[in-house]
């Protein structure tokens, strides 16, 4: 029997020599990407093991479960990062928590937070999220519709907007997400020519336990990876 901190040890090992397998293969360094760990499945006792372990970016998808995850792990230095579908009457309570909100869907959802990162005396960092497959079932902003929030964005001087995220269809292999995250990078490159006070479109949040690796390859500079993480935990 191993420990939880053991499996996740071992787990996060794996995670690393991939995410560094893909970056020699691209022509990147390991530093340009950084690990978010997906907690969403586990409790804080896994969360707190895999901090221990030396992760500090923690990602949630839900408002209430990033609250009291925080608050457990209070005593850690951990940077949180909101990637789920945010609602504009939840903004208020994550926005002093998140270092990074993933998920930007809609200019009122930005004017929402505007506000709030006002009221707190700060800008607060954003991605937009694009739904690049089109799927119906998907958050996210068509990649048409970018190039016009970001200039509906540009007054909006509590935000700043550092990047784009994607969520590409779920498939059995990896390579099948290449062309929606190749499409998200070259998304990010036409729109990085555009000048903005509040835009500085760096990051690209791509990839999960299933496609992460490919991910890197394209140029992500955010992995979101979860079950890869807690395999091997019971829950996990
Ligand atoms: C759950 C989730 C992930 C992580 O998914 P895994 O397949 O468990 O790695 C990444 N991004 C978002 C937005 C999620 O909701």
């Amino acid at each position: 029997m191993s420990t939880i901190a053991e499996i996740i040890v071992k787990n996060l090992a794996i995670v690393r020599e991939n995410i560094a397998a893909a970056c020699r293969k691209s022509g990147r360094q390991p530093s340009e990407v950084t690990l978010v760990a997906v907690t969403k499945t586990v409790g804080p006792d896994a969360a707190r093991a895999l901090v221990e372990a030396g992760v500090t970016n923690l990602g949630e998808n839900r408002v209430q479960e990033l609250v009291n995850k925080a608050e457990a792990l209070h005593d850690l230095p951990v940077r949180w990062h909101m990637i789920g579908h945010l609602q504009r009457n939840k903004v208020r309570k994550v926005l002093p928590l998140a270092q990074l909100i993933h998920s930007v869907d809609s200019l009122r959802l930005a004017h929402e937070i505007n506000e709030q990162a006002g009221k707190l005396g700060r800008q607060a960092r954003c991605l937009i999220e694009v739904n690049v497959s089109g799927e119906a079932s998907k958050f996210g902003v068509p990649p048409d519709a970018v190039g016009p929030l970001l200039k509906e964005m540009a007054t909006l001087e509590h935000i700043r907007i550092e990047g784009l995220m994607t969520m590409p269809p779920i498939a059995p292999d990896p390579e099948l997400s290449r062309p929606y995250f190749r499409r998200l990078r070259e998304l990010r490159d036409v729109l990085a020519t555009e000048k903005q006070d509040n835009l500085d479109l760096k990051h690209l949040s791509m990839g999960m336990s299933q496609d992460y690796a490919v991910a890197v390859e394209e140029g992500a500079t955010f992995v979101r990876v979860g079950t890869a993480l807690f395999k091997g935990l019971s829950g996990g």
